[in-house]
């Protein structure tokens, strides 16, 4: 097998979305799996849609996602510059090439020019209004006008572009990795800009001839770029490098959850979920975007979530490590059909990482928010904490969410709960429970439940009939982490303070 070098190659337009992460992802893992190398290439050849800072953005997301890069922007490497904005000349060396050879031609139309033919075609009737083999004839460039006529337009500056000469009717054939062989008739193609007239190459010469000398052995990147791989196989054709040409792989598209359509940053909005892997403020329009980073997702849950989308291993294992993905992925099981972005998966992945971590790693999450909370907390009561929790929580920021009531007392009760299941059974129960715990030096959760049963037989009363509205006496909430272990962190004054408070100020009674 050849060597393996893939290329993960954004254009600086605005945030990454979360398609081009896994992009970035898939390229990584193949490389790795093959001792290979991952580079970064920038592709910011159309300066029109340049956005200030796009490209820090890729460089911190792709950092904090673990995507590790060994060869491009930020790194260096043998074939520098890896930004296409400062390789103009190599370009054009090749865009001269193509035309010295007759692959390619000036075009010296006028936007006006290029409109004219436009509406004349409409006006034939015509469903093609294309610049290509059928119109280029009756159109201004070098092919038309003689070469003094052309010398004369170079000399004196006359702006140009340079098209590529496609011919007619030549089946253009592609094996594409994951949709296997493609066929396109080269008619379908028009002679696409190679060279504008700024002199910076279109996306595609620059991605070709890029490739090309960066010895990419496979291009793998979304399925929308399909439809111009079989152009780039016609440039690596006339450029004489077809035996260097890379292997193709077109990753299938991301669907909304229910399979209805591409998934879009509008979507994501509507349904409240990121679709950046960070935050990002649109420089122009000052839009502000939250991030899986801030939303608290673990860099390793969403790597994880991403593998699985188009990708899968064939077996139930659903947790991977990144060294595992490594191991399992193959380009093969890669999925031709869409894929659905359930963010309810992702939420599943967080869980069960934050899940994997010990007490102590998690409660660094909960003094966080204790700090910002000005809450002081000693590291075995955050562990308790942590541990009661951690079957309950999404993100690192519910340790603190769903837990304030270990910190602090209820001051609203459960409405629901109280309307339909405080009673008199209830305020006997927890009278009589909270004189016996007045005489226990401390709370731990095996003698709070001790004490359960014994309030039980005194009173009569079954414990599992209060122990909703016990819950909310305490907590405040219907629902949490074990209530005796939640008596025990929080110790005898609080746990009887709180049954008093709650004596006192819970009215709503119902027989
Ligand atoms: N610059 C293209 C993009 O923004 C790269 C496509 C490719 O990988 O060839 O996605």
């Amino acid at each position: 097998m050849r060597e393996v070098r893939v290329r993960f190659a954004p254009s600086p337009t605005g945030a990454l979305h979360i398609g081009g992460v896994r992009t970035a992802l898939y390229n990584y893992l193949l490389a790795r799996k093959h001792g290979g190398t991952m580079i970064l290439r920038i592709e910011d050849t159309d300066q029109t849609r340049f956005v200030p800072g796009a490209e820090e953005y890729i460089l911190e997301s792709l950092a904090w996602a673990g995507i590790e890069i060994d060869e491009g922007v930020s790194k260096g490497g043998p074939h520098a510059p890896y930004r296409q904005s400062e390789r103009k000349v190599i370009y054009k060396q090749y865009a001269d090439q193509l035309v010295n050879d007759g692959k390619a031609y000036y075009a010296f139309d006028t936007e006006q020019e290029l409109d004219a033919m436009r509406e004349r075609l409409k006006t034939q009737g015509s469903s093609d209004q294309q610049y290509s083999s059928g119109t280029r004839n009756s159109m201004k460039n070098s092919l038309t006008l003689s070469a003094i006529d052309v010398k004369e337009k170079l000399d004196s500056k006359t702006p140009f572009v340079i098209r590529l000469k496609v011919p007619v009717n030549e089946e253009i054939k592609l094996v594409d990795l994951i949709r296997g062989e493609v066929n396109v008739n080269s008619s379908q193609i028009d002679d696409k800009v190679l060279m504008k007239s700024d002199g910076m190459p279109t996306y595609h010469l620059a991605n070709v001839v890029d490739d090309y000398l960066m010895k990419i052995s496979h291009v793998i990147r979304g399925e929308e770029w399909l439809p111009s791989a079989p152009l780039h196989v016609l440039l690596y054709k006339f450029l004489g490098w077809e035996k260097e040409m890379p292997q193709f792989a077109h990753l299938p598209l991301l669907l909304k959850a229910d399979g209805n359509g591409k998934l879009s940053k509008r979507d994501a909005d509507k349904a409240g979920f990121p679709i950046f892997p960070i935050d990002w403020t649109d420089p122009k329009t000052k839009e502000f975007s939250k991030g899986f980073r801030e939303n608290g997702y673990l860099p390793q849950a969403l790597v994880n979530f991403l593998a699985f989308l188009g990708w899968n291993p064939g077996t139930t294992q659903e947790i991977f490590s990144v060294k595992e993905l490594i191991n399992a992925f193959t380009l093969e099981r890669i999925g031709k059909a869409g894929a659905k972005f359930d963010i309810h998966k992702a939420q599943w992945f967080n869980q069960q990482y934050l899940r994997a971590k010990t007490d102590e790693e998690l409660s660094e999450y909960l003094f966080n928010s204790l700090k910002t909370e000005n809450i002081d907390c000693s590291v075995e009561k955050a562990k308790k904490i942590c541990a009661a929790m951690k079957e309950r929580v999404t993100y690192p920021s519910d340790f603190w969410e769903l837990g304030k009531f270990f910190f602090r007392a209820p001051t609203q009760f459960d409405e629901q709960v109280v309307s339909k299941k405080w009673n008199d059974d209830t305020t006997k129960f927890l009278g009589v429970y909270l004189d016996e715990i007045k005489k226990l030096s401390l709370v731990t959760a095996e003698n709070s439940k001790s004490l359960l049963e014994k309030t039980s037989l005194i009173t009569g009363i079954a414990s599992g009939k209060i122990m909703q509205t016990f819950r909310v006496a305490l907590t405040g909430g219907a629902s949490g982490p074990d209530l005796m272990m939640t008596m025990e962190i929080i110790g005898k004054e609080e746990v009887t303070s709180r049954i008093s408070f709650a004596l006192d100020n819970i009215k709503v009674r119902v027989s």
